[in-house]
C-alpha cells in the first residue's frame, strides 16, 4: 500500500445480484420444500436447455461434478486415457484421475490457448477414450478439427464449457456440440449460483445413464423405494441455488453483454501495446468470461512487477493457469513449449459485469506503465 487512504478495491470478479435473485431465493427459502422442493431446479434446467439449444440438462453441485458424472457415464475407467490441454484449471483433470484414468496433457495453440488439434491426433493411443475440449477464458477450441479427429478414431469430444457461457461456434453455443458439455456456476463465473454446475447432452442414452448415476444409482421409473441398481454419485444442486440460477438465466443476455462490454473497453485501450488478448475468429462469438492479456515474447515484461503494481493500486489481478505438467502430481513435460512459454507472459484482468470505466482506467494505467516494447 502506498500510504494514506487506500484506493477502493477493484475485485477481479464478483457476481451481479439484483432484486430478482433475492426475490427467487427468498421464495425458495420460504416455500420451496415438500412437493415444491424441485420446482426451481426443474425450471433452471429448462431455462438452460432452452438457452443452449440442447435436449437434456442435469443441474449439479459443480462443473467438476458434471464432468465426473459425464465421464463415468461414458464408461471411462482404469487404464483409459483422456487428452486435454496442458494449460488448464485442475478441475478439468481431477475427475479423470478420480475415475482411475490418465490425463494426457498436450500442448495448446499460441493464439487461442486451447488444444492444438495436431498434438491431439499425435497423442491418440489404443487407450484414448475421450478428447476433453476446454474453452479457456471463453476462447473456443477448434471444434470442427477436434470432432473430425474424434470421428476418424471413434473417440468422443467432451466440452468443458465452464468458462464459455455466451461463446458461439459457427452458430451453435459452446457446450452443445460435443458428446456432452459441462458448465460452472461458481461465484467467479459469468452466471452464478454461488457453487453449482450443469451437465448437458443431446445423447438420449448417455443422459439416461448419467441421470441414474446422478441419483445415487437409482434409475428413473424404479418403483422400489431406496433401490439403487449401481453405485452412483451425489452431486446435486439445491433448490435454493437453482432459484438464484433462474434469475441469472433470465438475465443471461445482459450478463454476457456486460462481460463483452468490459472486454471491448480493455481491448480498445490496450491495442497499442505489444500484447494479445482473447481472440474472436470469424464466425464465432467469444463470451469473454475473463479478459486476459499475453505479452509478446520480445517485449519487456515482468509478471511479478505487474502483479505488485496492481497490488499497490489495490487491484486484484490473477495469474494465468499454470501448465498442469508443472504440478507435482503430474509428470513434468516442458516439451509442451507453447504452454510453458504462455503462462509467464499472461495476466487475467478484473472483469465483473458492472465494473466502471473509471476503475478499468486504473487497471489500464498500471498495464500501460509496465508493459512496453523492448527499446
Ligand atoms: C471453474 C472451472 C471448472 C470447475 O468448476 P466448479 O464448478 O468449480 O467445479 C472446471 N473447468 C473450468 C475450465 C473452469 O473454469
Amino acid at each position: 500500500m502506498s500510504g494514506g487512504n487506500p484506493k477502493p478495491r477493484i475485485h477481479y470478479t464478483k457476481p451481479s445480484i439484483t432484486e430478482l435473485e433475492i426475490r427467487y431465493a427468498t421464495d425458495a427459502a420460504a416455500n420451496g420444500w415438500g412437493e415444491h422442493c424441485y420446482d426451481y431446479i426443474r425450471r433452471f434446467e429448462a431455462l438452460f436447455r432452452e438457452h443452449l439449444g440442447v435436449k437434456h440438462a442435469i443441474a449439479t453441485s459443480s462443473a467438476t461434478g458434471a464432468l465426473h458424472l459425464g465421464m463415468a457415464g461414458l464408461g471411462i475407467g482404469p487404464g483409459d486415457e483422456v487428452i486435454l490441454g496442458d494449460i488448464n484449471w485442475i478441475a478439468s483433470a481431477a475427475p479423470i484421475v478420480h475415475l482411475g484414468a490418465k490425463p494426457v496433457l498436450v500442448d495448446v495453440l499460441p493464439d487461442t490457448w486451447c488444444l492444438n488439434p495436431a498434438e491431439v491426433e499425435a497423442a491418440i493411443t489404443r487407450r484414448t477414450k475421450a478428447i476433453l475440449a476446454v474453452h479457456l477464458y471463453g476462447n473456443l477450441c477448434d471444434l470442427d478439427a477436434l470432432r473430425e479427429i474424434g470421428k476418424r478414431h471413434g473417440i468422443p469430444v467432451i466440452e468443458d464449457a465452464a468458462e464459455a457461457i455466451g461463446s458461439i461456434w459457427h452458430g451453435r453455443r459452446a457446450g452443445s456440440i460435443g458428446i456432452f458439455g459441462a458448465f460452472s456456476f461458481h461465484g467467479t463465473k459469468t452466471l452464478t449460483t454461488g457453487e453449482g454446475g450443469i451437465f448437458v447432452t443431446n445423447d438420449d442414452a448417455l443422459y439416461e445413464r448419467v441421470l441414474t448415476l446422478s441419483n445415487h444409482g437409482r434409475a428413473r421409473g424404479e418403483t422400489r423405494q431406496f433401490w439403487p441398481e449401481t453405485i452412483g454419485y451425489k452431486y446435486k444442486m439445491s433448490n435454493l441455488q437453482a432459484a438464484i440460477g433462474c434469475a441469472q438465466m433470465e438475465r443471461a443476455q445482459e450478463l454476457i453483454a456486460g462481460k463483452r462490454r468490459v472486454f471491448e473497453y480493455y481491448r480498445t485501450a490496450l491495442s497499442g501495446l505489444p500484447l494479445c488478448m482473447n481472440p474472436e475468429p470469424s464466425d464465432t462469438v467469444n463470451g469473454f468470461w475473463m479478459p486476459t492479456l499475453v505479452v509478446d515474447k520480445d517485449a519487456a515484461f515482468d509478471r511479478e512487477a505487474l502483479l505488485a503494481g496492481f497490488q499497490a493500486e489495490n487491484i486484484d489481478g490473477r495469474v494465468f493457469f499454470w501448465p498442469l505438467s508443472m504440478l507435482p502430481m503430474f509428470r513434468q513435460h516442458p516439451q509442451n513449449r507453447v504452454s510453458h512459454s504462455l503462462y509467464r507472459r499472461a495476466i487475467n484482468l478484473p472483469s465483473y459485469h458492472d465494473i466502471s470505466n473509471a476503475d478499468q482506467d486504473r487497471v489500464i494505467e498500471c498495464i500501460t506503465k509496465l508493459v512496453c516494447a523492448r527499446q
